[in-house]
């Protein structure tokens, strides 16, 4: 039976980054050997690396004076790379979920950290709006998309103070002006390759200018200085990334990607805001194009259970919601063919007939 990969992360890839992946993994480059077993010093790797650095600069419209990273760690251990080499005295913070919470908690071991607004008494279900950032913060941080929640900030902040962002689950889903950023992270498992490397992009003239002593894999500057190639940058997901960043650009680059997912998720959020047996959870303004998160109204609660096992059996995979939202989650990632989410819609539409 055909599989519908709606799971939140490690995701959906495309086709194209799947087959590509799996031939090189039998012979790279033609040099007879499998990617998994080449050196990361090999000019076959080198072109690897420098071409995907090449297409994230070219599909983000990254200015000059930025460096392109792919750093092992996942986008948890920027939570404190970043303070460690950002934060002078004082940052600010919006806490929009659990991921920006886990970065607050890591960024307070190395300053003062000013959150400026929190949604975590409506159990995150909107982003705050009405919030000020102070002028003497360093930077302010904030996450894109709330993987868990299913909100997103689909604008880049106006800010006083330089941006740093964790665009993990949402990254290459729409333009971004990096010029407003200090720094731009994202694990690579939601939106681009295997799990394993996280790419950050960060702007050179915002390094060195802590006081702090840093560890040396915990310096970017350890990284930019040496292209990624420091210590043995994760060889396999850099890879797979390459190949995704050549599908977006065969897709015609991030506007066009921007305009099929919002097509996307519209069509799944057109369902649930139809339907009497299911409704969102986020506040409308807020909700995510790439995390659909939905639950059962009050009067059908107890067949939630029934609904999941019934998506199951039409191939449905990985929708059921985390357990701080319940409920279910359809994970609309730039690789979800439309026709999956027609699936899915089709699996509601046939549920609810039958109740
Ligand atoms: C998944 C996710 C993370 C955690 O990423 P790891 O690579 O597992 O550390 C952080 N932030 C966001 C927004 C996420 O979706």
């Amino acid at each position: 039976m055909k599989k519908h990969n709606f799971y939140a992360g490690p995701s959906i890839l495309s086709q194209y980054t799947i087959k590509n992946t799996a031939d090189a993994i039998l012979n790279f480059a033609d040099t007879g050997l499998s990617i998994l077993e080449v050196s990361h010093r090999s000019k076959e790797f080198q072109a690897v690396i420098d071409e995907a650095s090449a297409l994230v600069k070219e599909l983000l419209e990254v200015p000059e004076g930025y460096h392109v990273l792919w750093l092992g760690g996942g986008a948890s251990t920027q939570f404190a790379m970043v303070p460690m080499n950002l934060m002078k005295h004082k940052a600010a913070y919006l806490d929009t979920g659990v991921w920006a919470h886990k970065a607050i908690k890591e960024a307070k071991l190395f300053g003062e950290v000013d959150v400026v607004a929190s949604s975590e008494a409506a159990n995150y279900n909107y982003i705050p709006k009405d919030y000020v950032i102070p002028a003497d913060a360093d930077y302010f941080h904030y996450t894109t998309n709330n993987t868990i929640y299913g909100t997103e900030l689909r604008q880049d902040p106006v800010s006083p103070v330089p941006l740093v962002a964790d665009m993990s689950s949402d990254i290459f889903s729409r333009p971004v002006d990096v010029a407003k950023y200090d720094l731009i992270y994202a694990g690579a498992q939601k939106n681009l390759a295997p799990a394993g490397v996280t790419i950050v992009i960060v702007k050179e003239d915002a390094l060195g200018k802590v006081d702090r002593v840093l560890p040396t894999m915990f310096n970017y500057l350890t990284h930019t200085s040496k292209g990624s190639m420091f210590n043995t940058p994760p060889v396999l997901p850099i890879f797979s990334a390459m190949q995704t960043l050549r599908y977006y650009k065969q897709l015609g680059g991030i506007s066009a990607i921007e305009k099929i997912d919002i097509e996307k998720a519209g069509i799944l959020y057109e369902a649930i805001d139809a339907s009497k047996m299911f409704m969102g959870t986020a506040e409308v303004a807020d909700r995510s194009i790439m995390n659909v998160c939905f639950v059962m109204a009050p009067e059908y609660k107890e067949l939630e259970k029934d609904f999941i096992d019934f998506a199951t059996s039409k191939g449905m995979v990985g929708i059921k919601g985390h357990r701080s939202v319940g409920g279910f989650r359809a994970s609309l990632y730039n690789a979800m063919p439309v026709e999956s989410v027609k699936a899915l819609v089709e699996c509601m539409k046939e549920f609810e007939a039958k109740h």
